[in-house]
């Protein structure tokens, strides 16, 4: 709860709240701020919101906490007025084609798009900022903060990539996934449908050159697995990147979401880091609290685990992904059983020097923060 009165009360008299990036962290933070009462500016680079985006279907994943992600969301103030479509069962294909039926009584993850559109989960929170009294700048690519302010510019760097097409369908809504190497190293093949809308991607950890051949395998196996039907592909593709910092405080400015490096490393899900370490920056800034201690306590834990999970999927390989598969398609509760794989116990710990050793993120300099970076050798230079 936020009670420190002296602090928000000096927020209320210094000029508004500066907020780089109109990302899920930048409009988390935001909004936590304006629901306060508290003047916030948001610079958003480009000329919409989630413009790197543009209806690519994410997932909200559900499995990383025993409470809901959407009742985690309300539970925080932000708004779930968006188009979503819960995923209580997919199906996942190793690399013979073999399907496992994966069914859960808890949706595992929360299907929604993001981007620019009406429904989207950047809209929802654009538009509660906006209802806040934020004042969100597009076009506005911010180069300093001078007085209180939150850097929330996204990712600097790629340790994964998730490339393929967005499409309109007539196919039913669902979710299917691969897991092959020879469609993604190290990562998994995966479809998504919503409403008449679909995406497709190779989610690579490795083998990024190769990208475009991976993508053609992964289209061929999803039309012959599951019939995929695409009309109108458009190509759409990302990075990811993953990083734990020793310190996520720059020039004096609490940095979120995946500027930070904060997402789950194993699988690249980003959103619900993003919207958390949002809503913490917020809240050192209300109340004084030291930032690093609040995000640390509430997921450096599970980021550790993520990078001890992460180097040891990568090691699977195709027969330890039938393994896993197994494993998790014959589960009574495969969320709990997902869940457990993120508590910290004794052997991740033990193993984690290794895995970080292992684990070597693509951004090498970690000093380099700053909003709008021009180091190459870094490669941070763009959004
Ligand atoms: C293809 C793909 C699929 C993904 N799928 C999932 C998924 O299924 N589930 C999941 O949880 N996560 C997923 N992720 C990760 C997730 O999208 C990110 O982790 C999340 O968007 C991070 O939010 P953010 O606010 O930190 O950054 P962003 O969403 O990247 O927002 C940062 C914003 O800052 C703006 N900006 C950049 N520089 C400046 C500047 N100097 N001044 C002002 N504004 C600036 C950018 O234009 C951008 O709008 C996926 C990522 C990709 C690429």
């Amino acid at each position: 709860m936020i009670n420190n009165t002296n602090n928000i009360k000096q927020l209320l008299n210094d000029k508004p709240v500066q907020i780089a990036g109109a990302g899920p962290a930048g409009l988390a933070a935001a909004i936590t701020l304006a629901k306060q009462g508290v003047p916030v500016q948001v610079h958003e680079a480009r000329n919409e919101v989630g413009y790197r985006f543009q209806g690519d279907l994410q997932g909200l994943e559900n499995w990383t906490s025993k409470q809901d992600a959407l009742q985690w969301m309300q539970q925080n103030g932000l708004s779930t007025d968006f188009e979503k479509f819960a995923g209580y069962q997919g199906t996942v294909f190793d690399n013979k084609g073999k399907a496992y039926t994966l069914s859960s009584k808890k949706p595992f993850f929360y299907m929604l798009e993001r981007g620019p559109g009406t429904g989207s989960l950047d809209t929802a929170l654009l538009n509660q900022a906006a209802d806040l009294g934020v004042e969100v700048i597009f076009n506005s690519r911010l180069k300093d903060i001078s007085g209180p302010g939150v850097l929330a510019i996204g990712p600097k760097a790629a340790d994964a990539i998730a490339v393929g097409y967005h499409f309109e369908t007539d196919m039913d809504n669902g979710f299917w996934a691969i897991c092959d190497d020879e469609l993604a190293p190290k990562g998994y093949a995966y479809l998504l449908v919503m409403n008449g809308r679909g995406t497709v991607k190779s989610c690579m950890f490795s083998g990024f050159k190769q990208e475009q051949l991976y993508v053609k395998r992964t289209l061929a196996a999803f039309e012959k697995l599951v019939g995929l039907k695409m009309i109108n592909p458009q190509p759409h593709g990302g990075a990811g990147n993953f990083y734990l910092p020793a310190t996520a405080v720059h020039g004096g400015h609490p940095v979120v979401g995946e500027q930070a490096g904060f997402q789950d490393t194993l699988w690249g899900f980003g959103m619900r880091h993003a919207m958390t370490s949002g809503i913490l920056a917020a809240q050192s800034l209300l109340t004084g609290e030291d930032y690093d201690r609040l995000w640390k306590s509430a997921f450096a834990a599970q980021m550790q685990v993520s990078i001890v999970n992460r180097v040891l999927f990568g090691l699977l390989g195709n027969f330890g992904y039938r393994y896993f598969l197994r494993l998790i398609s014959n589960s009574a509760d495969p969320c709990a059983l997902l869940l457990k794989q993120y508590n910290s116990s004794g052997l991740k710990r033990l193993l984690l020097p290794w895995a970080r050793w292992r684990y070597a993120s693509q951004r090498k300099d970690k000093s380099c923060d700053h909003i709008d970076c021009t180091c190459v050798w870094c490669r941070c230079g763009s959004a």
